[in-house]
């Protein structure tokens, strides 16, 4: 068998920009035993994420017959989609199998498919066991937190994606087992990280980056075992002050 191993360049089926399908590619695609793609990289990329919404909260009707209340969903009200209420949606008050159907040999698979996914009730919100946590999707086992998404084991935690086991916090991304912490950005098993990323192992840091086993330091880099330090540098006599300052913007 011939495999054409040229690189092309052809035009998005959906935004019309042009995009290159390589050589290696098309030997892979031929592997496969699958067609090329027909849109460019970008459109290909929203089509896969737009199966996911984390962090897009919509008001919206129940339809649970007789509920009328609004309810907060992922799925905004214009979605063709038939969305329960969290409460309903766990509860054995419905029988998921009604809403099957037998396969039509004579319909187009994915025209089937997208019936029964219209058809078929929808989880308001993707949540479990998150108690007093409205706003918020896929959070597990959290509560009393306000807009969190991909989270597990939250307290008291609001404005965070992908936090893990933290408590009393706000403004965070990819941390876990924080306290008392404000702004940070992967960090983990720490307190009172103020503007920090990739800080480990620490308490009352502000503006750090990459820190491990450090506490009381402002504005450090890359510090081991320290305690005391601004912008890299030990300042004993600055204790007292240094501590007063993390004080000072504590919640
Ligand atoms: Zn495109």
């Amino acid at each position: 068998m011939t495999i054409d191993t040229k690189e092309e360049t052809r035009a998005c089926a959906h935004c019309k920009a042009s995009f290159i399908i390589n050589a290696s590619d098309f030997v892979f695609y031929e592997r496969m035993k699958v067609p090329p793609p027909t849109r460019c990289p970008e459109c290909r990329l929203v089509r896969r994420m737009s199966w996911r919404n984390e962090r897009t909260l919509y008001k919206r009707k129940c339809n649970v017959p007789g509920h009328t209340e609004d309810i907060i969903s992922i799925f905004s009200p214009e979605k063709p989609f038939t969305v329960y209420d969290q409460k309903h949606w766990w509860s054995d008050a419905w029988d998921p199998l009604a809403f099957g159907a037998e396969y039509d040999f004579s319909k187009p698979f994915f025209q089937q498919f997208r019936e029964l996914l219209q058809r078929t009730p929808q989880i308001a919100l993707f949540n479990s066991n998150a108690v007093r946590t409205e706003y918020a999707n896929h959070a597990l086992d959290s509560k009393d937190s306000f807009l969190i998404s991909a989270s597990y084991k939250s307290e008291n935690v609001m404005y965070a994606n992908r936090v893990l086991e933290v408590r009393d916090s706000s403004d965070l991304y990819l941390v876990g087992w924080l306290e008392r912490s404000y702004e940070a950005v992967n960090c983990g098993t720490s307190y009172k990280l103020r503007w920090c990323y990739g800080c480990e192992d620490s308490q009352d840091m502000l503006f750090s980056y990459d820190c491990r086993n450090c506490s009381q330091c402002i504005g450090c880099v890359g510090l081991r075992n320290k305690q005391y330090h601004i912008f890299n540098k030990p300042h004993r006599r600055a204790e007292e002050k240094v501590s007063g300052i993390c004080r000072d913007v504590s919640p």
